[in-house]
């Protein structure tokens, strides 16, 4: 195994300078964007929702000494001479099944039959599993002794009443809804699914599912970025394509502020087309920065704020967070997965979107241009570490993006890497 890869020029040698870094372009997107206010939500429809409480337990659980198994209740010495060879038969009492709220006492010198998960005899000291006996209804035969608290669940054995159980900011999974349910709680409040609106413009674009002709292509990006947004838990809403004209562009997007929490675009932004018409109907709307971030792909990027021309300033209309992706499919996809999906995080006050990073040795070479942060797809073999590079690593290649689960990370100092070399892995989600 060999170094980390072969380092390119300094800043100056890259023209670094007047590139924004990709850390510190995710750090203003990230400042900018309120988490959605919670809601109320009954605990069956919470899955996949972020908890914004702690929810703790209301009272101990469990909430009274109960049977942890099928079997008998005894006390210790009525069943210390116990053996194979000489069991000892005690007289069945009573039977206890789960859920019966009667109030038993075990005498000494008796047993009584008892199910998991019922209340336990006042006086029990132990259960006894029904396996160790002959299971007999009014005498039970018991093959062995039991020492105290056998097979029994003790009030507050699993946790205290007050103690917090889930934490706020936390990405409700199944087991974090069997707590909630266990707790007692029939609801909660969690952050809403924020609500994505993907727009993607370009008088080229045509829908899949029609006829083209030369100099058209199908729109994938619109798809893509919302098939994405609804991988990272948001509600999306795909648009129409909108072509290259200002009078189609603002109309379009101002249609789709009233429901959004998010808008995400593509093409439109590139630096200096004229027909990047994107940009000009946004400086109408809202305070956008176009920057150049130094990555490949996705080196223009565009994040801001815009609101319907017209009601700027009304109160309890929000200005809504807005990025503006390239159209290359490639760099919109990259630019996505490292700012967006954050981003949707952010929203929810849940930090944990950002990819999966893992180390794993390169099969192959790769190659980034100096200054800027090479993304390069690959196939990740998880399980023997390795990461397969890709060929066709053309921003446009959309059937290279098909293939691949990860990401190789190339920092900006790094113009190389050899098959052997050590590599930052971003997994694919
Ligand atoms: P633009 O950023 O608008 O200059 O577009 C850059 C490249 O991406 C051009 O080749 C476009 O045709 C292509 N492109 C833009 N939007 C899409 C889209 N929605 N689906 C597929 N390709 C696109
Ligand atoms: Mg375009």
């Amino acid at each position: 195994m060999k170094g980390d890869g072969e380092v390119g020029g300094g800043p100056e040698a890259s023209g670094k300078a007047e590139l924004t870094s990709v850390e510190e372009h995710l750090a203003e997107i990230l400042a900018a964007i309120a988490p959605l206010a919670p809601a109320e939500t009954g605990v069956g429809d919470a899955y996949g929702l972020v908890l914004a409480e702690d929810v703790a337990a209301a009272s101990a659980l469990p909430s009274f000494d109960n049977s942890g198994m099928d079997g008998y209740a005894v006390r210790v010495q009525d069943v210390a001479a116990a053996s194979p060879e000489n069991p000892v038969t005690l007289p069945v009492t009573a039977e206890v099944a789960a859920g019966d709220t009667g109030t038993y006492a075990l005498r000494p010198g008796a047993s009584i039959k008892i199910m998991t998960g019922a209340m336990l005899p006042a006086g029990t000291e132990a259960v006894v599993p029904v396996e160790w006996t002959d299971g007999g209804r009014d005498r039970v035969a018991i093959r062995a002794g039991a020492d105290y608290g056998n097979a029994v669940r003790l009030a507050g054995g699993d946790a205290k009443a007050g103690e917090v159980l889930v934490t706020a900011g936390t990405l409700l999974r199944p087991m974090h809804i069997a707590v909630i349910a266990a707790a007692g709680r029939g609801s909660v409040l969690v952050r809403p699914r924020p609500r994505v609106v993907v727009l993607s413009t370009g008088s080229e674009l045509a829908e899949p599912g029609t006829p083209i002709i030369p100099g058209r292509i199908w729109d994938s990006n619109s798809f893509m970025i919302a098939a994405a947004a609804r991988e990272a838990g948001a509600l999306a809403y795909r648009q129409a394509i909108v072509r290259d004209h200002p009078d189609e562009v603002r109309p379009a997007l101002e249609d789709q502020l009233a429901r959004a929490d998010l808008m995400i675009t593509t093409g439109g932004v590139s630096m200096g087309g004229e027909h990047d018409v994107v940009k000009a109907a946004l400086q109408k709307l809202g305070t956008i920065k176009f920057r150049k971030v130094a990555m490949q792909p996705g080196m223009p990027q565009g994040f801001g704020t815009i609101t319907a021309a017209g009601v700027s300033g009304v109160s309890g209309v929000e200005p809504v967070p807005i990025f503006t992706l390239p159209g290359n499919p490639v760099s919109a996809y990259v630019s996505f997965q490292i700012f967006a999906r954050p981003a949707i995080g952010a929203l929810q006050a849940y930090d944990g979107l950002g990819l999966e990073s893992v180390r794993a040795e390169l099969t192959g070479p790769l190659r980034s241009p100096p200054g800027r942060r090479s993304f390069l797809r690959g196939v990740l073999d998880r399980s023997r570490g390795r990461l397969t590079p890709l060929t066709g690593q053309g921003s446009h290649q959309i059937a290279t993006l098909g293939k691949a689960n990860a990401l190789a990370v190339v920092p900006e100092h790094v113009v190389r890497m050899s098959e052997g070399d050590i590599a930052e892995v971003l997994v694919l989600p």
